[in-house]
């Protein structure tokens, strides 16, 4: 009996740390979710940089300079506003692919084939805006935090400060195939209206631009796979936040902060 009651105290202690450390582990996203993190901000750093030089690897660059000049211009507009104190890179691959992402580390990749279904700045913002916001609200993070303490389970936490190739290298490959949750997108959804808007681009035309997506025979892109909400909500969607978007927009263009990227 009084074995049982000392293994019994044992698992108790195991579980208070193991709960503790989690507890230590968890991060909020700006909309107040709960999300796991195991993986400091130079680490998911190092991963986001790993998947940038894959995908550069694999991907030829865009190789007409007003298509690049149009592109940074947008980004930088937005990462200008909502992330200054980051360097951010921008890459344009030249492939049809309607996509883009955004990574850890200040990355941010656009396909020349998305350029031809977002019709102008403000629709290329509304796919940027969501993108950056995946990045700052901790998503990549959070999918990578997940799939490790499934995989390797607690043994992770021991080794959160260290930058251990291993661990950057399985990380880079989680961030290149995990699929972002339904809330994760929902959440991208709501800040990337507001991040555009700030950032002086129109979020009347977010909806629009998944008007257009829609109309694309293909489906949905790669990053928006399964888990994105279906067209006709996310439209419903950003058209009933545009109340909360427009004023957002009116002040940065009436302080004159309307970026010119046409
Ligand atoms: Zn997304």
């Amino acid at each position: 009996m009084r074995r049982i009651a000392v293994i019994g105290a044992r698992l108790i202690s195991v579980a208070l740390v193991a709960a503790a450390l989690i507890v230590a582990a968890c991060a909020t996203t700006p909309t107040g979710r709960t999300q796991l993190r195991l993986v400091s901000d130079a680490q998911m750093a190092a991963m986001g940089s790993t998947a940038f030089a894959q995908l550069q690897q694999k991907t030829p660059p865009a190789s007409d300079p007003k298509t690049m000049r149009y592109v940074d211009c947008v980004a930088e507009a937005i990462t200008r506003t909502v992330a200054p104190e980051e360097t951010w890179e921008v890459r344009v691959f030249d492939a049809p692919e309607v996509n883009a992402f955004a990574l850890p580390g200040g990355k941010i990749g656009v396909y020349t084939g998305l350029l031809k279904v977002a019709e102008n700045p403000d629709q290329l913002a509304a796919v940027i805006g969501h993108e950056v916001a995946h990045v700052l609200a901790g998503h990549s993070a959070a999918r990578v935090s997940n799939e490790l303490a499934a995989q390797l389970g607690v043994t992770v936490l021991g080794q959160t400060t260290g930058v251990d190739p291993q661990l950057i290298g399985l990380g880079a490959n989680l961030l290149l195939l995990l699929p972002y949750s339904r809330a994760d997108e929902t959440e991208a959804d709501v800040l990337g209206l507001q991040y555009m808007a700030k950032s002086g681009f129109d979020p009347r035309e977010a909806p629009k631009l998944w008007v257009n997506m829609s109309k694309q025979g293909g489906g949905a892109p790669p990053e928006f796979l399964s888990t994105h909400p279906a067209n006709e909500t996310r439209i419903r969607d950003l058209q009933d936040r545009l109340p909360q978007a427009l004023p957002l927009y009116e002040q940065t263009r009436a302080k004159g902060g309307q970026p010119k990227c046409g």
